[in-house]
């Protein structure tokens, strides 16, 4: 069935079908880098199950092994969970986790009540090249887990993924 026109400025997140839920994603593979959280005291980074006051999230280029880096999509995508038991599917049941999303994805825009940037493949046809564009996918910025040592992923910090959509 067509998608209805502009479905996520009529309805709340809850109320999206998984067509709507699906759609909504902008393929820009940021949630697929290793990130963490930063306390200001400890010395080693957690992972980012939870975020309490005073601590931020802190974004490397690491990307996971399953990512194509030039198409930003997922190779095993079905079966994505299973093979990679930290991959994030938000859903409609954990999105008061939301805050370790980056500010431009398009799941955490709506909860905050803001609107979808103007390179959304859904305000270009379903296309991805605006926002390639406007340089707000991970293309040509990652490198891969097999090729890092993740210890050292200090080495590998960037604040891009954190940029205003
Ligand atoms: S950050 Fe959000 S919009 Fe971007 S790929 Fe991940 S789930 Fe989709
Ligand atoms: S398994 Fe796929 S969706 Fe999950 S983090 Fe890896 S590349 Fe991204």
């Amino acid at each position: 069935m067509p998608l209805e026109k502009a479905f996520w400025e009529k309805k709340s997140l809850q109320d999206m079908n998984t067509e709507e839920w699906e759609a909504l994603c902008d393929g820009c593979a940021k949630c697929c880098l290793h990130k963490f959280i930063d306390d200001d005291e400890s010395e080693e980074a957690k992972p980012t199950d939870v975020i309490n006051a005073g601590e931020t999230i802190v974004y490397t280029n690491i990307s996971c092994h399953l990512l194509n880096t030039k198409s930003c999509e997922c190779t095993a995508y079905q079966t994505r969970t299973a093979l990679v038991p930290d991959c994030v599917k938000l859903t409609k049941d954990n999105l008061k986790d939301i805050f370790f999303m980056p500010p431009s994805c398009a799941y955490r825009l709506l909860y905050e009540g803001k609107a979808l940037p103007d390179w959304h493949p859904l305000l270009n046809k379903g296309k991805k090249a605006a926002m390639h564009k406007a340089g707000q996918s991970v293309r040509n910025k990652t490198i891969s887990e097999n090729d890092v040592d993740l210890e050292s992923f200090e080495h590998f910090i960037v604040t891009w993924p954190l940029d205003t959509p």
